[in-house]
């Protein structure tokens, strides 16, 4: 028998989450984010659950070209752009559509010899000081690309830094209204903004963490009746029960005491599995249907629960980490991080499996 963790990918609810999406954007056309392995969940595995996309948004030609190969024949944009002048005749290649945030990216453009034109995402730094050209040179970019012979078709980029606030995106759309006589395509909302700030929807959406069923400001109550779902379950079992008298400590640092007797249950799951090391006392574990303590440090391979007022839990009951019982962002949030990054941080040894293959 293997160890008993596991990630169970649920690809109808991916399949779920994106008709959601669908349903609040319109007419808006939907780009699925897909970077880091599809935020964990396994790119060449789920993408055709979400074929009913308008594109896939990716980070590097590996999973571009992986997309293509697979057979997705739709759009594909690099989010962050290509990194040298060579790529671009990966981009001419596979027909990608690429964001261009710098000068030399332009020149590149300008004297590549490319078989035939390419779209292009020109990127607005509208604040967030990461990409993008600036909006004062912003309108002599867009010109200088309309005038090469090597462009097809031309799209406003942004992206913004809070749009999990009502205030967060005012003064970044403010920067990005300017180019409206442009006339260009516009594509600038992320999962915060595609939900909470419908007004940036525009053409095209960017959407990442919904389609797994995490909320964009990290704390699950925010889309506490969406409807969406957890599109990951890791989960484990039970491999150590013990009964313990008031005073004893539990694992590295003894970080937890127990002040009366109870009964804790040792999980095989710890963070060189991806679960959060720095998850405090009292972060939730589901088991036997309920939500049980976590008690002391998290150590690489193993955790410990309270399961006191859990009846009968046997060796080898299973227990979720977080999934359909259990928001990521519950657990991540009791560890001072976002469920975003719990997902993307599944650990390679973790097995993960498939269910509910979609037609
Ligand atoms: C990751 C990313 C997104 C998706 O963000 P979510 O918050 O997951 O929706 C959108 N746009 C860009 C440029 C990104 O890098």
């Amino acid at each position: 028998m293997p160890r008993p963790i596991s990630a169970v990918i649920h690809l109808q609810n991916l399949q779920h989450n994106l008709s959601i999406v669908r349903q609040h954007v319109g007419k808006s056309k939907i780009w699925s984010v897909m970077k880091a392995d599809g935020y964990g969940h396994g790119i060449k595995q789920i993408w055709s659950a979400l074929k009913e996309t308008d594109g896939f948004g990716v980070l590097d030609f590996d999973e571009a070209i992986l997309l293509r190969k697979e057979g997705w024949k739709g759009p594909i944009l690099l989010l962050e752009g290509f990194f040298q002048p060579q790529d671009l005749q990966l981009i001419d290649q596979y027909n990608l559509t690429t964001s261009v945030h710098s000068e030399w990216q332009l020149f590149a453009i300008e004297n590549a010899q490319l078989s035939s034109p390419i779209s292009v995402y020109i990127k607005l730094n509208s604040g967030m000081n990461r990409l993008g050209f600036s909006p004062s040179e912003y309108e002599s970019v867009v010109q200088r690309l309309f005038k090469m012979p090597n462009i097809r078709h031309l799209t406003l980029m942004s992206h913004f830094a809070n749009s999990d606030t009502k205030t967060g995106v005012v003064e970044p759309f403010r920067q990005i209204q300017q180019f409206e006589h442009l006339s260009l395509e516009t594509c600038i909302a992320n999962s915060g903004a595609t939900l909470w700030h419908k007004q940036t929807q525009y053409d095209w959406v960017r959407t990442g963490i919904l389609l797994y069923g995490a909320s964009p400001s990290g704390k699950s109550a925010d889309i506490f009746g969406l409807g969406l779902k957890a599109a990951m379950t890791l989960q484990s079992e039970v491999i150590a029960i013990h009964e313990i008298p008031a005073g004893q400590s539990i694992g590295y640092g003894s970080r937890f005491t127990s002040t009366k007797p109870m009964r804790i249950a040792t999980v095989a799951c710890g963070y060189a599995d991806g679960y959060p090391r720095h998850a405090a006392n009292g972060t939730p574990v589901w088991c036997k249907g309920k939500r049980c303590a976590l008690l002391g440090a998290v150590s690489m391979d193993m955790l410990t629960i309270d399961i006191s007022d859990c009846d009968d839990v046997k060796l080898g009951e299973r227990v979720e980490l977080w999934g359909q019982n259990l928001p990521v962002d519950e657990v991540a949030q009791a560890a001072g991080t976002i469920g975003y990054e719990l997902l993307c941080a599944l650990a390679k040894r973790v097995p993960i499996s498939y269910e509910n293959k979609v037609e």
